[in-house]
């Protein structure tokens, strides 16, 4: 029962006090506060609302910005989406539903014995229950010459616009990092006129979810739209005066170059929970309600780790958004399973997928692979026992549907490996 509830039970026991219907609603809300204003957190408050239209919910964030999906950052970089369409829910969204939204108001401190906020300007008290969805932030290694201009990364709009200022004026933008991020900036940055080059320390292009066949064949289409690729390049430090002019290697190769961006990973933001004494792994710990270590404050998204669960990705953050709004509203009433990390997205406008276990280390998984590199594409199926249990397509959507199903149905493919890769 919420306090507000238990406050009007006490009143009406004390005949002193005439309470309207209206004021017994009013007082009869739950009041919710939110930390972080990402998919996570609006995912939240959409099932917040559905669930009990009269929640009351305070939304806090640090950025100056609503509501935008980070995707759409790199369709912003690329010159395909204008400052104004990046932006999903803008205030009236907020306004619609009855949530109170403080943009560029970070949240400092957390007391979780009573469930309050400090904010710079003030303390916010009273809460039901609190939702961590702060997200993570971009990993920099300790390179040297990070404090030169135009040095960037990128996870906020903020971040977005000043790299895309920057290649305005850049002869070559050099991206460290081979990752989805990295790639995806790189084609960006050549949609607009940019001469990216991506430097990776490994031996391939995206390691987590391509093994090196399918790597090869990324290369071979970022080659034709006119972004380079050099493996193997571990980055030390940036060069330059005052402002980049370049990066250096470890074995000290350099690459000249105006703009560096490091796309090198993220970390979960566990800052303010780790000052707030909630427990903290990689992210902030949460059990299968995606209840922290304090009662009836919860966690979601990049930020939080479920029994040593953790993904990067905006599937998770829906996913455990969805099960912490239910308990925040009835704890108990919504409990994590599973979840099975599948990205299925266009990379560099190239279809890519990558499923379940991708990769094939032990001798009890078996693999089939077809390449054709005239078409551009690579698809691959891992099996165990004949079924399968994950894979990798490159170039064809269809293609990627059919494994992704296979793959969540744990499918027998003895009688279709032949045409396991033909599109249904
Ligand atoms: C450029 C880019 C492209 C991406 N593309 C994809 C993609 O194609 N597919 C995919 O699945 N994933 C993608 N991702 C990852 C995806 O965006 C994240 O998994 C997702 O945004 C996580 O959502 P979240 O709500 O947990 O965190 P976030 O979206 O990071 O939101 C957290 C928010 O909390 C705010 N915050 C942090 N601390 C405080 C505080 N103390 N007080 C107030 N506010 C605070 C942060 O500023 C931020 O606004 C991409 C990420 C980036 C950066």
């Amino acid at each position: 029962m919420s306090r507000r509830l238990a406050y009007v039970l006490v009143f009406k026991r004390s005949s002193s006090y005439s309470i309207t219907p209206d004021q017994l609603r009013a007082i009869d809300m739950t009041k919710v506060g939110i930390i972080g204003n990402g998919v996570a957190a609006t995912s939240a408050i959409r099932e917040l609302k559905i669930l009990d239209s009269e929640v009351e919910i305070d939304v806090f964030s640090d950025e100056r910005h609503a509501f935008y999906p980070k995707p759409s950052l790199m369709e912003y970089v690329g010159g395909l989406r204008t400052e104004e369409e990046v932006i999903r829910y803008h205030r009236d969204w907020y306004e619609n539903q009855g949530v109170n939204l403080y943009l560029a108001t970070p949240v400092t401190h957390i007391d979780a014995g009573i469930r309050s906020l400090t904010t710079p300007s003030k303390m916010f008290t009273d809460y039901d229950s609190l939702l961590l969805a702060v997200g993570s932030y971009p990993f920099v290694p300790p390179f040297d010459g990070l404090d030169k201009k135009n040095v960037h990364v990128l996870r906020t709009f903020d971040d977005a616009i000043d790299i895309k200022n920057a290649v305005q004026g850049a002869g070559r933008e050099i991206i460290v990092g081979g990752g989805i991020l990295g790639i995806e900036l790189a084609a960006g940055i050549k949609r607009i006129g940019g001469d990216p080059i991506v430097v990776t320390n490994v031996d391939k292009l995206l390691p987590i979810q391509l093994d090196g066949g399918a790597s090869e064949i990324l290369r071979m289409h970022l080659d034709k739209m006119g972004v380079t690729t050099l493996l193997g390049f571990t980055c030390q430090g940036v060069i330059g005066d005052d402002t980049a002019a370049g990066v250096v290697s470890s074995s000290g190769d350099s690459i000249d170059g105006d703009l560096v961006v490091i796309a090198t990973g993220v970390r979960s933001n566990v800052e303010l929970a780790r000052k707030s004494n909630l427990s903290i792994r990689r992210g902030i710990e949460v059990d299968r309600y995606m209840q922290t270590s304090a009662p009836r404050i919860y966690a979601a998204g990049d930020c939080a780790e479920c029994d040593g669960e953790w993904y990067g990705i905006i599937p998770w953050a829906l996913e455990t958004s969805r099960i912490a709004a239910r308990n925040m509203i009835e704890h108990g009433s919504a409990r994590f399973e599973s979840f099975t990390s599948a990205n299925t997205l266009k990379v560099a406008g190239i279809d890519l997928t990558s499923v379940g276990k991708a990769h094939v280390e032990t001798p009890e998984y078996e693999q089939t692979i077809s390449v054709d590199r005239e078409k551009g594409t690579y698809y691959k199926v891992v099996t165990r026992d004949h079924k399968i249990v994950g894979g990798i397509s490159l170039g064809n959507r269809k293609v990627a549907m059919r494994i992704r199903q296979l793959v969540a149905q744990n499918a027998d493919i003895t009688e279709i490996r032949g045409s396991v890769f033909e599109p249904e």
